[in-house]
């Protein structure tokens, strides 16, 4: 049994079968995964989300291969996915700083090859932490890159929950819980 920390009450858990994240970067909704703990004597009420770097992952990379051009906030997102600062990230992609910084301020963002190479550069770097998610190399190349409808317009959040994956080639057979996504909306 688990003792609230402010009361010394008791703590009770709950599985929240859809829970909408607005934290990370961009919205995600996470069914069945997200835990909810709450003390019965006072109003502690925390909820907590599993394997977060990982989801972060899994959502920098869904967002990759959904063909919406990227916003601003968006590519912000994409960058912090990969932990880097501006010049970082600048650096990686061969841009300078200011173009980078335009990138994640300008509304427009920047469409075209360069968000190609932004998008293959995560998906590359970020797979090994979202094994689930079906990311093939080299599908990003292939993708045409559509703008959205107008330039405010929120996609739907993307919608993740935990899968069992058992990886082979071990002894013991291995599994563990990695995200998926239910929906990628690939073809606008
Ligand atoms: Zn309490």
């Amino acid at each position: 049994m688990m003792t609230c920390s402010e009361c010394g009450g008791r703590m009770q858990q709950e599985v929240i079968e859809t829970y909408r994240d607005a934290h990370i970067g961009i919205p995600v909704v996470l069914k069945n995964a997200a835990i909810r703990r709450f003390c019965t004597d006072c109003d502690n009420d925390i909820i907590a989300v599993p394997n977060m770097d990982e989801l972060v992952a899994a959502a920098a990379i869904a967002r990759c291969l959904m063909p919406v051009t990227l916003c601003s906030h968006e590519f912000r997102f994409l960058r912090k996915a990969l932990g880097m600062t501006g010049r970082e990230f600048a650096e990686l992609t061969d841009n300078r700083p200011e173009t980078v910084s335009r990138w994640e301020n300008d509304a427009q963002g920047t469409g075209g090859v360069t968000e190609k190479l932004v998008r293959q550069t995560v998906c590359e770097r970020l797979k090994t932490l979202a094994p689930a998610i079906d990311y093939e190399h080299g599908v990003i190349v292939n993708m045409k890159l559509v703008h959205r409808s107008s330039a405010s317009s929120e996609l739907p959040p993307l919608v993740f929950e935990l899968v069992l994956i058992k990886f082979k080639g071990y002894e013991t057979p291995r599994k563990a819980r990695h995200w998926d996504t239910e929906y990628i909306e690939r073809v606008a």
